[in-house]
């Protein structure tokens, strides 16, 4: 992105939340096939939250629809979002690292997408060990696969891909490219702040579309050494993952705290935000979940003062001339037969 678009686009987000909705109803009225639409499906971690789901967002664009991150309840926002025509559309699964708040929905979407019709199979790309859960996975739902198919449900669609994946591009078709680089949330020794030698990877992506672009942290803390801050530069949309810090002494402080060496605090990531500058910086993946936006922006602001929201479950961000952000209307009435996803 240019100087000048940046600047139009700061303008352009400085303005009231009333004139945000405005153009956000125009762009829903003229679609453009060049647009990235990001659905926050979830933005809490791994503390249950029935107001912030596990992390989670789908990316729409062009014929694509895949997501990043299966976090708790993303199946359920994935159905308040699309019903069982978005339910059945998402052939492709992000996953940034093994922890459970990013792979414990997984099966959910795999296994009911295609039982609701999506006869193409799930695709499923994440750090090394990527291959061997999913592996697992079908493994342990084998049983049901097979009752399933046993009394008629076609086994078309069944089918789990999974591909462990190392840093640098791996997707690239149909004018999407996705590249995967390295995050640091790795463990570290809590009191030293050392490495601690574990195996794996953790990732963040950076997905580009027709001069669309949007980069998701994965989890992460920020250094001077984070690659966000390379993948991440004049991108459309940076979001990022952040932790404010608990107070206090009690057991959930402490329990919450253990992970503060491997997330970001809203001074952290501000610093990210603010030498990346992108067209808008994003908070998901809060914790605690009940932080409210108004504390991540006031602790945001004395470190930068760029274009900033925070995100909720059910908010949707439009990527294309300028940058919106509105909150979805939940499908009320989800009526299978009026889906017609069988007939695709
Ligand atoms: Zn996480």
């Amino acid at each position: 992105m240019n100087l000048t678009r940046y600047f139009s686009r700061l303008i352009i987000l400085s303005l009231s939340y009333i004139a945000v909705f405005t153009f956000a109803k125009v762009a829903s009225a003229t679609t453009e096939n060049d647009q990235i639409v990001l659905t926050f499906l979830g933005t809490g971690a791994p503390r249950p939250s029935l107001e912030r789901y596990g992390p989670s967002i789908l990316v729409e664009a062009g014929d694509h629809r895949i997501i990043v991150d299966a976090g708790s309840g993303m199946r359920e926002r994935l159905f308040q979002a699309g019903g069982f025509k978005k339910l059945t559309a998402v052939d492709t699964i992000l996953i940034s690292h093994l922890h459970f708040d990013h792979t414990i929905s997984v099966s959910g979407l795999w296994l009911s997408g295609w039982l609701y019709g999506r006869r193409i199979p799930m695709n499923i790309y994440g750090p090394a060990g990527t291959e061997q859960m999913m592996m697992h996975l079908q493994k342990a739902y084998q049983w049901d696969i097979d009752y399933r198919g046993i009394v008629g449900v076609p086994l078309q669609g069944v089918e789990l891909i999974s591909k462990d994946i190392m840093p640098g591009v791996f997707f690239d078709k149909d004018g999407m490219k996705i590249t995967a680089f390295e995050v640091e949330h790795m463990p570290v020794d809590f009191k030293t702040g050392k490495a601690l030698k574990f195996r794996g990877q953790t990732l963040g992506f950076r997905i580009d579309y027709k001069g669309r672009s949007v980069v998701f942290s994965g989890d992460t803390r920020s250094t001077k050494e984070s690659k966000i801050l390379k993948y991440g530069k004049g991108v459309d949309v940076l979001i990022h993952e952040v932790q404010v810090p608990s107070p206090g002494n009690s057991k959930e402080a402490k329990l919450a705290n253990v992970s503060l060496p491997v997330h970001s605090t809203p001074e952290q990531s501000s610093y990210i935000f603010s030498q990346t500058k992108p067209g808008m910086a994003v908070y998901s993946h809060i914790i605690p979940p009940d932080t409210t936006k108004e504390q991540l922006v006031r602790e945001s602001r004395p470190f930068y003062k760029g274009p900033l929201t925070v995100a909720h479950d059910l908010m949707k961000i439009t990527i294309g001339d300028k940058i919106l952000v509105e909150k979805i209307k939940v499908m009320e009435e989800q009526s299978f037969e009026k889906s017609n996803v069988l007939k695709k």
